[in-house]
């Protein structure tokens, strides 16, 4: 069976290549994490259907990369006008696929979808440009070109959402695109070329292998024929990428962990920073930004513990397709072993758990309760390693330069929070944090036109904007004689 039936929808679960469903001799069985529902048999790609694909993307590229960013801008917009049409199905099977809310899916991330498609075909076509310069009376003219195909691979944490940051620049720039979404959350990304082919966008421009990463994933990121890797994940997986893409010299950008520090100073708003801090267990914990190290003035710790416990006892969690759901289950059996493996680990060691700690016996199956740790011993797996699950720790410090120095000890630097009521003070901070974005009383706000991405391991390169477009594009400059284009 290669079709499911989703919403109202029939989803097909086979590959999508050349603009046609391609079929393999193997699958393999996707199941929701909600309950444990069969969603369906998914086909298992490798190598031959990634030659596949990358040749017609090869093939589709030159007409794409001819179209400019006018004629591709309007089959984008399309495209986005048919992501909003087909809100609740995709809200749906996202749900079902990867457990996160239901609500938030149609209020805010497939509405986000759309906009990331919007963006971007809009940014090619108004804002890609830089003012000619003159050297010695000659015109420096940069331009940004369709530079080929670009292997996309991609994460189950956000599988649409992050998809589009990378499908929305890649085809504004004039390249053709290979998708390999994650093997546990197939689903959107089979829906979503569906809506490719609707809104008229040509064959072979869009494809998607789904499969393993050991499999498709490994055949893509060392084929000869593509010509950008970008890629959202583990920093284990983005080793391996590099070391294959080094082969062929594939330029690669790389959005990968996290192991975040929040920070409230003496003069935070405890109020606020406990809801902040609430907010580090959304998705149930399985997001890249999360602050999971939560670092708080001793002068506060007591009060702010206090605040941070009530609000973290509101919590709802349960099924994803609830709204009055706050958080739902673990993606995956081999996630939540791994996330139950690091907590179990810490109480053997004489961790203190305050609360948490254990799977949620109440409603079963892959949900593991919120969970904190406090003053885990430094350097500790706990509050080294990125767990992607819902579990955080706090710790106390007494100065400024103990805290940078604390909140800075990580091999990552993707993201940071910083909660104060002292402008100087927050400053006097974020100034010395190595991170790619620092939220200072806020958390969560991305703007598509600012950069995003990690600094140190949790990443290589920024998306947003023209950054994204310094990646996919060929970025030319053509410099003119004095005497101008003629001679
Ligand atoms: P992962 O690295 O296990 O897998 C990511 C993708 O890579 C999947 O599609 C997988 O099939 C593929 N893959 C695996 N092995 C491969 C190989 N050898 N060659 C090519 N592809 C391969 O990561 P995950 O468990 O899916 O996602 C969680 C990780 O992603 C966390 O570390 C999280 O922090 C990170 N993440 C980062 C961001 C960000 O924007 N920085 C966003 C979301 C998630």
């Amino acid at each position: 069976m290669s079709t499911i039936s989703v919403a109202g929808a029939e989803i097909d679960t086979r590959h999508y290549i050349g603009g046609q469903r391609v079929s393999s001799a193997q699958t393999y069985t996707n199941t929701s994490p909600i309950d444990g529902t069969f969603l369906g048999e998914i086909s298992r790609g490798g190598q031959e259907e990634v030659d596949a694909a990358v040749a017609a993307a090869r093939a589709a590229f030159p007409a794409w990369a001819k179209l400019g960013p006018q004629g591709r801008g309007v089959l984008l917009h399309k495209l986005a006008d048919l992501v909003e049409e087909n809100n609740e199905t995709l809200s749906q099977l996202e749900t079902m696929d990867n457990g996160s809310l239901l609500r938030s899916h149609r209020r805010g991330v497939m509405p986000r979808v759309a906009m990331n498609i919007r963006f971007f075909a809009d940014w090619a076509l108004n804002d890609l440009h830089h003012e000619p310069f003159e050297t010695r009376g000659h015109t420096n003219n940069v331009s940004w070109d369709p530079s080929g195909v670009a292997a996309l691979i991609t994460p189950w944490n956000a599988p649409l959402m992050l998809a589009t940051w990378k499908i929305g620049p890649a085809l504004a720039a004039g390249d053709t695109v290979v998708l390999k979404p994650a093997e546990w959350t197939p689903l959107s990304a089979s829906f979503f070329a569906e809506l490719t082919k609707q809104a008229g966008i040509p064959d072979g421009v869009f494809n998607v292998v789904q499969g393993y990463g050991k499999e498709a994933g490994a055949a893509l990121v060392a084929h000869p024929d593509i010509n950008r890797i970008s890629f959202t994940g583990s920093v284990p997986t983005a080793k391996v990428i590099a070391r294959a893409a080094a082969d062929n010299l594939t330029p690669c950008s790389f959005e990968l962990g996290g192991k975040s520090p929040m920070i409230v100073l003496e003069d935070a708003d405890l109020d606020l920073a406990a809801e902040i801090a609430v907010e580090q267990y959304d998705n149930a914990g399985q997001v890249c930004l999360s602050g999971t190290r939560i670092f708080v003035h001793e002068n506060i710790a007591d009060e702010f513990a206090k605040k941070f416990g009530e609000k973290a006892a509101e919590i709802k969690q349960g099924d994803p397709r609830d709204e009055n759901t706050d958080i739902g289950p673990q993606i995956h059996q081999v996630h939540f072993d791994r996330v139950k493996g690091f907590v179990d680990r810490a109480k053997a060691e004489g961790q203190e758990i305050v609360w948490g700690g254990e799977p949620n016996e109440e409603l079963g199956g892959l949900f593991f309760k919120p969970t904190l740790v406090k003053n885990p011993t430094p350097g500790s797996e706990i509050v080294s390693s990125e767990i992607f699950g819902p579990v955080l720790c706090m710790m106390t410090f007494s100065t400024d330069e103990e805290v940078i120095e604390k909140a800075n000890g990580t091999e990552f630097g993707l993201a940071a929070v910083v909660v104060s009521g002292n402008k100087e003070h927050a400053k006097k901070i974020t100034d010395e944090i190595v991170a790619g974005t620092i939220w200072v009383n806020c958390f969560f706000v991305r703007d598509l036109r600012a950069p995003f991405g990690g600094s140190k391991k949790s990443g290589i390169g920024r998306d947003g904007g023209t950054w994204s477009f310094d990646f996919y594009a060929d970025v030319k400059n053509t410099v003119v004689s004095p005497n101008g284009w003629k001679e």
